[in-house]
């Protein structure tokens, strides 16, 4: 099956068990002051499971594109390294709000994975919530008992709090949760150890795939938790993930969902993906990074220096960074990939579909303005010696002020050295110049009180101005 047959599959099945097919919602979240970017497929549907908004359709799916880089959840790191987080991914799920619960939730869950994508049953672990004594949680003997009827009481593994028990916050709405993991290894691999103790240790063939949260509990503010009237169920699918176990692969990066882009990236290069672990790593890293570029742009976040803004603007600067040290692209490069992105997307996202022309001048844009000094920001690191392995403070400043070098990038390429960098000193740099262009402000402008002392949101730039500026000038209404 091709990605596009698989998540339609996805969607028509919950569709054939009355589900309501929804869009997905924006990756920047522009109205909760807790979330800058969606980051599972619940996010949207928050104030319904707060009671605070009417539940217009009880069964609903979708496919939601999500972003992890920050916050709660940020898998940054681990993206090109291993083969299976990503920045931007897409979650596929499927919700009852106070409609069915974990019967069905199972139930499907077993029959789309076992019968429509034909997933070996041998290949499948499930997890349920061992319960929390200390916590006064109990065991959810429910889940257990109904995988019972499809699993091998082998392959049905208990699960701690962390991994096995959602909560929105500290109050409100949660409840256990039950995954789904795949076994990926070879049959001598798997002769060796045996696959239960592998399912939540990180390993690189044992991946989980799907979470099914079950909302049973209101936790209130004393920390009792009181059974809640009308029960939710919460699922996400890593939707890449689900298409490398369906297509055979042993990374999701060679699938038809990042292929395209990674051969195009490595004939413009001309060196051939596989060859060399560098050079693949660089590869994945641009493959995966455009993707959140393109959407948060699409989306209405340009690049900026501050929150949102410049989250997506380091993310950019580091594929470029990869591009410019690890398969010699000297040039803007990074845009070229939109258009095929955007091809990708037709009928799934086609907000990138419609401004496809928008964000790859934006991502031009960006790029030109970070390679006019990044080699020589790269010269001045190559010929720095690390004191004791550690990049001192005001070089990573220096870096990040002359440069444009965010700092997770310094501390990138250090730690490609086995350095490591003085990251107190680097914000006392930073406070330093903040706290002097504040006082040079102050003399400046005497004529302008600064009301907000507490403000946090310093002036950066004409970044938002600019921004909306340009949206009207590009953006398709
Ligand atoms: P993991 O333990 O692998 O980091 P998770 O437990 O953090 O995953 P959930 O919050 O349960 O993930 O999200 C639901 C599903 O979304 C996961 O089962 C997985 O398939 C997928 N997923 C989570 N994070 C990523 C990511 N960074 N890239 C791709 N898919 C992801
Ligand atoms: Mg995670
Ligand atoms: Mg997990
Ligand atoms: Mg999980």
């Amino acid at each position: 099956m091709t990605a596009k047959e698989i998540r339609q599959a996805f969607l028509s099945f919950f569709e054939s068990k009355q589900h309501h097919v929804v869009p997905s919602a924006p990756i920047v979240v522009k109205n909760d002051p807790t979330l800058m970017f969606t980051n599972a497929g619940m996010n949207q549907f928050k104030d319904l499971f707060l009671g605070e908004a009417a539940i217009k359709y009880s069964r609903v799916a979708d496919t939601q594109r999500c972003l992890r880089v920050s916050g709660k959840h940020n898998d940054l790191e681990e993206v090109g390294i291993d083969t299976y987080h990503h920045t931007m991914f897409e979650m596929l799920g499927n919700w009852s709000f106070g409609d069915y619960f974990k019967k069905e939730a199972i139930a499907w869950s077993w029959e789309l994975l076992t019968e429509v994508y034909k997933i070996p049953k041998e290949k499948l672990y499930v997890t349920y919530f061992e319960g929390d004594e200390k916590e006064g949680l109990a065991k959810d003997q429910e889940a257990f008992d109904l995988w019972k009827q499809y699993v091998d009481e082998s392959h049905i593994l208990p699960g701690n709090k962390k991994d096995n028990f959602w909560e929105m916050g500290d109050t409100g709405p949660c409840g256990p949760c039950s995954e789904i993991h795949v076994d990926c290894r070879t049959d001598e691999e798997k002769a060796l150890v045996d696959g239960a103790s592998l399912v939540n240790a990180d390993h690189p063939q044992v991946i989980e795939i799907w979470n099914n949260v079950f909302m049973q509990f209101n936790r209130l503010k004393d920390g009792s938790l009181q059974s809640l009237p009308a029960k939710h169920v919460d699922t996400g699918m890593g939707f890449e993930r689900l298409v490398r176990v369906l297509q055979d692969k042993t990374s999701n990066y060679d699938t038809d969902v990042f292929q395209p882009l990674i051969q195009f990236i490595a004939d413009k290069a001309g060196i051939k993906y596989g060859a060399d672990e560098k050079t693949d790593i660089a590869m994945r890293v641009m493959a995966d990074h455009i993707r959140a570029i393109s959407f948060v742009i699409a989306d209405g976040q340009l690049p900026s220096n501050n929150k949102a803004g410049y989250v997506i603007r380091r993310i950019l600067r580091r594929a470029v960074r990869y591009a410019y040290t690890f398969l010699n692209f000297k040039e803007p490069f990074l845009n070229q990939l939109v258009p095929l992105l955007a091809d990708q997307f037709k009928g799934v996202f086609d907000e990138l579909v419609s401004q496809q022309d928008f964000v790859q001048k934006v991502v031009l844009e960006e790029e030109v303005s970070f390679l006019r000094t990044l080699s020589t920001g790269i010269q001045r690191f190559e010929k720095y010696q690390a004191v004791n392995n550690i990049v001192e403070g005001t070089f990573a400043f220096e870096l990040s002020d002359t440069f444009g070098f965010p700092i997770d990038l310094t501390e990138l390429m250090a730690r490609e050295k086995g350095w490591t960098v003085d990251l107190v000193a680097y914000e006392q740099a930073l406070k330093k110049q903040k706290d002097d262009s504040r006082a040079a402000t102050a003399i400046d402008t005497s004529d302008w009180v600064i009301v907000n002392a507490d403000d946090q949101s310093e002036f950066v730039g004409y970044d938002d101005l600019e921004i909306e500026t340009e949206i009207l000038k590009y953006r398709k209404v």
